[in-house]
């Protein structure tokens, strides 16, 4: 039901492998518990054999998770509910200060007001972040576009402010409170619902506003690496004697192929107004025609293509999804990104990887309310049946 294999109570049958009666018996649980609606009136041929069968919907005002994502330049909170719907968001532009707990406070703030409006059973939430996410602790280990310290406790400050402003699940207690990296929670949520549905192991790169982020998906789920720091692929070096990153190395995709390198190679100064991944992707979609827009976007795709080819040779993907700034410049030219990935990866050179874009809009959201939704779509009677 919540990736949409399951639209009618047969294709429930047929995925989970049972007879018919529990696939009617687990429909009727999970409609009791507020999930999801079940047309008692089939019609139409959707059964395996042509057979009409009972339609499967996720039930309108439904339960939803509360997200949060937090970026450069602000937050926005949203409500997603079974499906990987969004149901309602909210956005909020600030200069995010040192401390978690103001952003974070704001950002609870604004998902609960969208609770009220709603009336809606919340089941959890969960919150993205720009930064890798140090497990098991929950700390932000390297926020470098966010003036937070390094290693700030983000789960610890986000589940206190989640108690502060009083959201309660179904069993009258403080939500449980989830966070992953930015990165990381849109590729899970590409996987479930968007562009990357299928692949078995899906690569995802992108640029936000700052920076370069990547995600694994194995088999359906995130690869973290041993302490939630997997797939920096930021810090990958495309041009050695490019400019100096953060991290202590010269020329890495973080800083070569990030909207601030996009601005730049053009020409322009990083205006105030707008948001700079904003800047980037009105000069791909408006200003294209101007030579050196266009001569900065090839400097970009060969930089990204590069950086793209090294994670093919090592990852052996069998699908790439790129999003932010990068799924704009596949855009402006899909046949030179896959050229440069072709020529310089040498899975890439022999079979070919498909290159796509990113298809959700607010993957990271998204994903953040995957987080929060996991332990009900584990267990829902554990979560929802109290
Ligand atoms: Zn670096």
């Amino acid at each position: 039901m919540h990736t949409g294999r399951a639209a009618t109570r047969a294709l429930l049958t047929a995925e989970l492998g049972v007879t018919r009666a529990t696939a009617g018996a687990v429909a009727a649980e999970l409609e009791a518990l507020g999930l999801i609606l079940v047309d008692t009136r089939p019609a139409g041929p959707s059964g395996a054999q042509g057979r009409p069968s009972h339609r499967l919907d996720v039930a309108p005002g439904g339960p939803v998770a509360l997200a949060a994502q937090v970026h450069a330049d602000g937050f926005r909170a949203a409500l997603v509910g079974l499906g990987g719907e969004i149901v309602a968001t909210a956005p909020g532009t600030m200069t995010v200060p040192a401390d978690p707990a103001h952003v974070l406070g704001a950002v609870v703030e604004a998902g609960a007001r969208l609770l009220r409006d709603s009336g809606r059973v919340c089941v959890g939430a969960g919150l993205a972040v720009p930064s890798a996410v140090a497990e098991p602790e929950g700390t932000a280990l390297n926020p470098l576009h966010l003036a937070w310290p390094a290693g700030a406790p983000v789960r610890e400050v986000f589940a206190a402010q989640i108690a502060r402003v009083g959201i309660l699940g179904p069993d009258g207690e403080p939500v449980p409170s989830f966070v992953g990296n930015d990165v990381n929670v849109a590729a899970l949520a590409e996987h479930r619902h968007g562009a990357g549905r299928d692949a078995q192991h899906l690569l995802v790169v992108a640029s936000g506003h700052r920076g370069v982020g990547g995600a694994l998906v194995l088999d359906g789920r995130l690869h973290t690496g041993s302490s939630g720091l997997a797939l920096e692929v930021g810090h990958l070096t495309v041009l050695p004697d490019g400019r100096p990153c953060h991290c202590g190395s010269r020329g890495c995709l973080d800083v070569e192929a990030d909207p601030l390198a996009f601005v730049e190679a053009a020409g322009r100064a990083p205006g105030p107004e707008v948001s700079l991944l904003q800047q980037s992707i009105d000069l791909l979609q408006q200003e294209y025609a101007d030579p050196s827009v266009r001569a900065a976007a090839q400097v970009l795709i060969d930089r990204l293509g590069r950086g793209l080819a090294g994670l093919v040779n090592v990852l052996n993907p069998d699908r790439i999804l790129l999003g932010g700034l990068h799924r704009y410049l596949l855009d402006a030219d899909p046949e030179a990104l896959r050229a440069v990935v072709a020529d310089h990866s040498l899975w890439g050179r022999s079979g070919g990887v498909p290159v796509l874009a990113c298809a959700l809009d607010h993957n990271s959201l998204v994903g953040a309310a995957e987080l929060a939704w996991q332990p009900v779509l584990d267990d829902p009677l554990a979560v929802l049946g109290v």
